[in-house]
């Protein structure tokens, strides 16, 4: 029998390698079919592809991606691109981190235009001891138009502490009862403790009015949120240094050493998380984290695309 010289892979894997080619272009045409007739927002497939660069989502081009929007035909597709500074050749999973910004930017502004959540849902998380919860303040008493979710929790009062207006302070089996009747719309356990939940109606109200709204709560529950309504927008909040977020622990003595060491430890898990994130913003100064997180929930026109962060 003559010698075979080419290096060519047999016919079999052949076979494999067309048909598993022939299934992933179709499971993106089904990708783009559901883009194109509402059945998922084109937010949730940029997730996705961010999440999974290798998955189905991922190997969209961006072209496919936007042109599949209804309304944006090919011409519109190419300025876009030419706005985002993107090159024609590139798929969702292959774009650079500012890249990602701008596309998710330009989606959810589009998204907003068109009835949306678009980014009138902003979560804002950080690491333990960055200031959320005084960034929060600062907005609920300088920015009355921002709505701020009420969150439901487990934990007793601290002196000064408001019911229904800092929390809706339950015990345990309300907190079960409202996990058990869908009232949340995510929920968890903070610090290996106290259970935290944020109430589902009051935010999926004022959405329906076209408000902002807000939600200061911790990472696991960030990506809840992401999960149940992928349109949310979420900001994490950084520690201007390492430094100064182990003194902002320790400075405000709420927590003994033990307490304070373990909560590091899981500042520094936290930290990792930021590229989940849509947008970064340091805070350095409360007054101006504050403004910038304002900003981002603010419509778009008239100030620059790019965001604050
Ligand atoms: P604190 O007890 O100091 O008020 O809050 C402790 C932590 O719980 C903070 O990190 C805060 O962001 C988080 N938190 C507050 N409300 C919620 C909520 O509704 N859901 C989740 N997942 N975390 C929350």
């Amino acid at each position: 029998m003559p010698e075979t010289k080419t290096a060519a892979p047999p016919d079999v894997d052949r076979v494999a390698a067309s048909r598993a080619a022939v299934a992933a272009r179709r499971a993106r045409a089904a990708v783009k079919q559901a883009i194109a007739d509402g059945s998922r927002s084109p937010l949730d497939v940029l997730r996705a592809a961010m999440e999974e660069p290798e998955g189905i989502e991922g190997r969209l081009r961006v072209t496919e991606f936007l042109s599949s929007i209804p309304a944006i035909g090919r011409t519109k597709t190419e300025r876009i691109m030419a706005d985002l500074e993107i090159s024609p050749a590139k798929r969702l999973g292959g774009l650079g981190r500012l890249q990602r910004q701008r596309i998710r930017q330009f989606t959810a502004d589009w998204v907003a235009a068109h009835g949306g959540t678009g980014d009138r849902l902003v979560v804002l998380a950080g690491p333990t001891a960055v200031g959320k919860g005084t960034v929060a303040a600062h907005i609920r008493r300088h920015h009355p138009d921002i709505k701020l979710s009420v969150s439901a929790t487990t934990r007793s009062p601290r002196p000064g502490e408001v019911e229904g207006e800092h929390y809706f302070f339950v015990d345990d089996a309300e907190f079960d009862r409202m996990i058990a009747e869908g009232e949340l719309l995510e929920w968890a356990t903070v610090h290996n403790h106290h259970r935290y939940g944020t109430p589902r109606g009051p935010v999926e109200a004022a959405i329906a009015r076209g408000d902002g709204v807000l939600l200061e709560i911790d990472i696991q529950g960030a990506r809840s949120v992401r999960r149940a309504m992928p349109e949310a927008t979420l900001v994490f909040l950084l520690p201007p240094s390492w430094d100064e977020l182990v003194r902002r622990l320790i400075g405000r003595g709420t927590e003994g050493p033990a307490e304070q060491q373990r909560r590091l430890e899981t500042a520094k898990v936290e930290l990792a998380a930021v590229d989940e994130f849509d947008h970064r913003v340091v805070n350095d100064e409360v007054g101006e984290a504050a403004r910038k997180v304002v900003d981002l929930m603010r419509p778009r026109r008239g100030r620059p695309r790019r965001s604050a962060s």
